[in-house]
């Protein structure tokens, strides 16, 4: 085994550790393993840890919190981040911290030398991700009070904001700006700008990096920090466990946590902890070569999982084998990939993302998001690992340059592994020490589904309905393939004995870890949503959903025709639906039929093709032809529903609606898209957006 010197002193700084653990009892607050860590807790409870921030940061010597409020994993990456370069510049002694591990009526309490970030991002319509629920309801809330009860509240408390939003959502960063609001009315004093990116325009990224630059500067001004020139310095350590292989029965080869690990996998299944479900059937619903759209029925009566009609199915996927294959092979990995290692936290308040001792294998095909879009700013942090001169003035280049690194490499879609072969020309990127992947790649996160099945008719399992994302990129030799969709696409080749039939098959360990996703299983969990049916069914409703859009309102459509069938008086039930060409992507053709033997007049569905006439027709053309129709049923106080595309669609739609509302009742544009809005904030319009 070749080390080069950072990992030795990683790996010293390890044995350093362990040599204290054993001799003084207590190290890192560890008190069993020295290798454990928060997985070995499952359903991510975290049982014996203080929820008092400020004794977490006495205790850990820190003087800035980072939290972050985080759904799909960009906040809390962004965070770390933060923490990272707060901590390599100007010496700040960072802390990351998931908002929902403590407790916020002390927070006036913090010493006046401290800083605290909110890295924040908004969910949905205007609401704060699951992990930022009770923060964001005791700081915004009408009678929060804190322990102390100084005059204003927060009077010493120092803070520095960025929201993640997407502008296509009404309630664009609702998270941070009402957040900032709350905590300068309670007194507290923003640091720089309250920055806010935009995942709508596609500049998340770079949104965050403008915004930071300005933020450090204001913030070494006010604490009198001086930057440093900022060197590498690894969060985590690696130790290689010899004596351990993949066969190890303590070895987590892919598992989620200890439960999954021990075989024993139980309930309460959430987030944390995914159940693995069979797949009980799956088929191709397109008719078109180049095109794929996946139903699946996953059978959930084996878990005491429940979901309801509008609800989401997190689908928990595997890198694929030939993306595996590549990212190790250019980090000089290949020989190593099942050598047992542990992960462990250099920094006390960091957390390994995955549970260990594992292989590098599992990290990267379960763990880590290797496929994902690069970030500018670790490509510059790579830039000091490369193997020769010019790749390290190339991946400089890479980092600085907004333009040049569009050009070069979002343009093409790279991951990671294609930018530094790109970059490298083959060479391996050995030097890189691993703890920068960890840092540097998200966690590989769930993705979620619209769930387009009724709960009311088979309420033990769950449709999916899911186009798989395959494009062709001009430029590039093979396409870009979604990490999840092509998973799935690749269990129900697997599930129906059909060869890969993909020129550019990707290859999937199918079987899962230790074989135990066998006979077509998949990990999931349900996340509840607020998408849902009047609880009247006499209710008329209004659907607007093309493409993979229409999931929920197969579920809500089998909802009504199964009310209707029981006897109950179902109200008109509308779906605007649109696709390319009736022949090709017209999902579900023949069930609508049978809906509608159920329904009667009270089912109609209107379709737009977009490329079956002379004339592209959308759903929104469709709207405007039964303008007359929609104000009627709009003033019957029909429930509006939008599903699928959020940059687009969803926006027309509202706009579409206002315009009717307007000519209909011969009311000004203003007070018609006043009335819209007053629709959504009493749930009688409701989006499904992604
Ligand atoms: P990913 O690998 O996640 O890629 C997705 C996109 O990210 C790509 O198209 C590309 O634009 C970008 N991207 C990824 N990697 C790169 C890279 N290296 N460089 C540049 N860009 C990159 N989908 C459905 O089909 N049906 C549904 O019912 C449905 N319901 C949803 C409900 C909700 C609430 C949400 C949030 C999403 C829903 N989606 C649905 C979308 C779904 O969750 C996935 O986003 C989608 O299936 C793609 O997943 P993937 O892993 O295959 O693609």
């Amino acid at each position: 085994t070749q080390l080069d010197t950072l990992d030795i002193v990683v790996l010293s700084v390890i044995l350093l550790a362990t040599a204290a653990y054993f001799t003084k009892g207590k190290l890192w607050g560890v008190t069993k393993d020295p290798y454990a860590n928060s997985f070995a807790n499952t359903n991510g409870l975290k049982a014996g840890k203080t929820r008092n921030i400020i004794e977490k940061i006495e205790e850990a010597g820190k003087n800035c919190i980072i939290f972050y409020g985080s759904q799909t994993g960009t906040a809390e990456d962004y965070a770390s981040r933060l923490a990272k370069e707060g901590k390599s510049r100007f010496g700040l002694e960072t802390m990351v911290a998931d908002l929902e591990d403590y407790d916020y009526d002390n927070l006036d309490q913090l010493p006046e030398d401290k800083v605290v970030f909110f890295v924040l991002a908004t969910y949905g319509e205007g609401e704060p991700t699951d992990n930022a629920v009770d923060f964001y309801e005791f700081i915004t809330g009408e009678d929060v009070s804190f322990s102390e009860s100084a005059d204003p509240p927060l009077g010493t408390l120092k803070y520095v904001t960025f929201g993640l939003g997407n502008n296509t959502y009404e309630h664009y960063n609702s998270m941070v700006r009402n957040v900032d609001k709350a905590l300068t009315k309670l007194g507290a004093h923003r640091i720089g700008d309250a920055g806010e990116g935009d995942d709508g325009a596609g500049t998340m990224e770079e949104d965050f990096l403008a915004w930071k630059e300005p933020m450090w500067a204001a913030l070494a001004k006010k604490m009198g920090l001086e930057e440093r020139e900022a060197q590498y310095e690894p969060i985590f350590g690696i130790v290689e466990r010899e004596g351990l292989t993949k066969e190890s029965q303590e070895v987590y080869v892919g598992e989620p946590n200890k439960m999954h690990l021990e075989g024993a996998a139980r309930g309460p299944f959430n987030a944390h902890n995914p159940y693995i479900a069979p797949i009980v059937e799956s088929k191709e619903i397109f008719n078109v070569k180049d095109r794929n759209c996946l139903h699946m029925e996953v059978d959930i009566s084996g878990s005491n999982l429940s979901y309801q009609t509008g609800d989401h199915i997190a689908i928990w996927p595997t890198n694929a084998g030939r993306e595996v294959d590549y990212f190790l092979d250019i980090l000089g990995l290949t020989e190593k990939r099942d050598t047992v290692v542990s992960v462990k936290a250099l920094e006390p308040t960091a957390k390994v993302p995955f549970p260990t001792p594992t292989t590098f294998d599992a990290i990267a095909r379960y763990h880590m998001e290797i496929c994902a879009p690069i970030s500018r700013q670790f490509v510059a942090t790579l830039a000091a690992f490369a193997p020769d001169e010019s790749s390290k003035a190339e991946m400089t280049k890479l980092g600085q340059d907004k333009d040049y690194f569009h050009e070069k490499v979002s343009k093409y879609h790279y991951n990671l592994a294609g930018l530094l072969r790109t970059v490298g020309g083959g060479q391996r990127w050995s030097n890189v020490p691993f703890s920068a992947f960890i840092e540097g790649l998200t966690k590989l996160q769930p993705r979620y589904y619209s769930i387009s099945s009724s709960s009311a008719v088979q309420p033990k399992k769950i449709s999916i309905t899911a186009v798989v994302e395959s494009q062709l990129i001009p430029g590039r030799a093979d396409p870009f393939q979604g990490v999840a969709t092509n998973y799935l696409l690749a269990l129900k080749q697997k599930q129906n004995g059909e060869p890969n039939p993909k020129p550019y098959g990707l290859t999937y360990e199918i079987c899962g870890p230790r074989n135990k996703y066998d006979g077509i299983h998949v990990p999931v969990h349900v996340r509840h949503s607020n998408f849902k049916l009047p609880s009247d069914p006499s209710k008329p409703i209004i659907m607007i959903g093309p493409g993979t859009g229409v999931a929920p309102f197969r579920g809500f459509v089998q909802e009504r025709a199964k009310q209707a069938e029981d006897g109950e008086s179902v109200g008109k039930t509308l779906l605007f639906f649109g696709c390319r060409k009736r022949s090709e992507d017209f999902m579900y053709e023949s069930e609508w039929e049978e809906r509608k033997r159920a329904l009667g007049d009270a089912f109609e569905m209107p379709i737009a093709f977009s490329r079956d006439g002379p004339k592209k027709v959308y759903v929104q053309h469709l709207l405007k032809e039964r303008s007359k129709e929609i104000n009627e049923l709009l003033e019957k106080k029909a429930y509006v529903y939008v599903c699928g595309d959020a940059a687009n669609m969803a926006r027309e739609v509202n706009t579409v609606l206002a315009q009717i509302i307007s000519e209909q009742r011969g009311i000004p544009e203003a007070k018609a898209e006043e009335i819209v809005k007053n629709m959504r904030a009493s749930n009688q319009y409701q989006e499904d957006v992604w």
